[in-house]
């Protein structure tokens, strides 16, 4: 597991793609906060049975996710039960949900930061769509988007899920990772 940016195989590593790395170097993975008070407990709670109700019904994919949340702006820090009656949550936010449901099914989980390229059309269009949340952390430099994904073990092996789309993920796109483990 790297505990530093590893930039992908056969990708050459740009001063623009360096400089974005120097940026995201302590960037932390995105992780839901608890109020101290029982309204996030019963938040969890309510998830991770939902999330065990799913596993009995579908298996250890989480499909259902990306069903009950669109991908949107999340203003962050945001709190369990907060994130829970959104309409629209960010990647990180869905996967660190995603985490959580795939522990539910007992599958060992790595957070995963990554540098994905995107084209300038997608680009502006993501941008019009997070301009209406404005504390919204900052995701997209001319080309290179920052996304968070989830890897996790299998019988077949590693395998990344992408909790936005809601599927597994060949990770081609991706010019540079960041593996976390799930808890701590
Ligand atoms: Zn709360």
């Amino acid at each position: 597991m790297s505990t530093t940016w590893q930039v992908a195989l056969g990708v050459e590593p740009d001063e623009r793609l360096l400089a974005l790395l120097r940026e995201l170097e302590e960037k932390p993975v995105s992780r839901l906060t608890r109020h101290a008070a029982p309204c996030c407990a019963i938040a969890e709670a309510w998830f991770r049975a939902t999330a065990r109700a799913a596993v009995r019904r579908f298996g250890d994919e989480p499909r259902w996710i990306s069903k009950r949340w669109e991908w949107g702006p999340t203003a962050w820090p945001i709190a369990w039960c907060e994130a829970i009656k959104e309409e629209a949550l960010d990647c990180g936010a869905l996967a660190d949900l995603a985490a959580v449901a795939f522990e539910e099914a007992g599958r060992e989980v790595v957070r995963v930061q990554l540098i994905d390229e995107a084209s300038p059309e997608e680009c502006e269009q993501w941008a019009v769509k997070w301009a209406a949340v404005p504390t919204a952390p900052r995701w997209i430099w001319h080309g290179l988007v920052y996304h968070e994904t989830v890897s996790v073990r299998r019988s077949e092996g590693l395998r990344v899920w992408d909790p936005v789309s809601g599927r597994w993920e060949n990770g081609k796109r991706a010019k540079a990772m960041l593996f976390f483990p799930a808890r701590g």
